[in-house]
């Protein structure tokens, strides 16, 4: 048979097989493997790898698009001299996610700006991609799905905040919620207590949580499992997207030259 209608025939059960990847670069990676004399075991590795890799990125495009996650940034683009005051080591280890397999929660304090969205986020991008199941939420928006779920629990099993490994709640102390809030709140973590992470950013100190809760007796609760396997990071510095102008308000520095 000539190598044209072979070609034809093989991009077509490759198609059949669902190996876009593989199918889409047979081609070139042939014409390579031809010119560099290529063994016939190295040209079905490149090719296969081809298809993982392929499948692998759509796998992660998915899962950040449908995440939840306000925005898609990593460790990299967080530049760590604009926060002299943070525990560098401490967030660097938690990028090695054994936290993860710990079932450990993360808690990311601070004031508006400094970065604490920015690292939870790159903490479940970096967990997408070694394969875990991710969630972002606003606390605002967690408890608005876990309203909705109420009294649905089959249903509430079933969602992306209850299941993924890890769920990050983005924002608690923001707004204020009610006690039948704090009340599904308290659910939702006692649910996945030492049995997945979640990782929260807040701008309110632990000490002010009860405010937030109204219950001492059910902040207590909520504070005891969510701390009990924990990391806490706390980001003192100034706003980063104030950057440059908290230097004209502040009078210990000295102006620029
Ligand atoms: P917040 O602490 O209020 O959650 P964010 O994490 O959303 O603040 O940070 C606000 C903006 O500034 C984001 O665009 C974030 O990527 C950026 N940012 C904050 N801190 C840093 C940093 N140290 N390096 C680089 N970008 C940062
Ligand atoms: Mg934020």
């Amino acid at each position: 048979m000539p190598d044209q209608l072979l070609l034809e025939r093989l991009t077509a059960n490759l198609t059949r097989l669902r190996l876009p990847h593989l199918r889409d670069r047979l081609p070139e990676t042939l014409a390579r493997a031809e010119r560099e004399g290529a063994s016939y075991l190295q040209l079905l590795d490149t090719l296969f790898e081809e298809e993982v890799a392929g499948k692998e990125q759509r796998r992660l495009d998915t899962a950040l698009r449908s995440s939840g996650l306000p925005y898609v940034k990593s460790l990299d683009e967080f530049d760590f001299t604009a926060q002299p005051h943070l525990d560098r080591r401490a967030v660097l280890n938690l990028f090695d996610l054994t936290f993860l397999t710990r079932h450990e929660n993360v808690f990311f304090l601070g004031p508006p700006g400094v970065g604490k969205t920015h690292l939870a986020v790159a903490l479940a991008v970096k967990a997408a991609h070694a394969g875990y199941t991710i969630h972002g939420t606003t606390m605002s928006d967690l408890i608005a799905k876990l309203r909705e779920d109420q009294g649905n629990a089959a249903r509430g099993r079933l969602r992306r905040y209850s299941r993924a490994a890890l769920v990050v709640v983005d924002e608690v102390g923001y707004t204020p919620i009610t006690r039948e809030e704090c009340h599904l709140f308290y659910q939702f973590v006692a649910s996945r207590y030492e049995r997945a992470s979640t990782v929260i950013t807040s701008n309110k100190a632990f000490s002010d949580w009860a405010e937030l809760f109204h219950d001492p007796v059910l902040v207590t609760a909520v504070l005891d499992r969510l701390l009990h396997h924990s990391t806490v990071i706390n980001i003192k510095g100034h706003s980063f997207r104030l950057r440059g102008k908290h230097r004209e308000e502040d009078p210990n520095t000295p102006p620029p030259h």
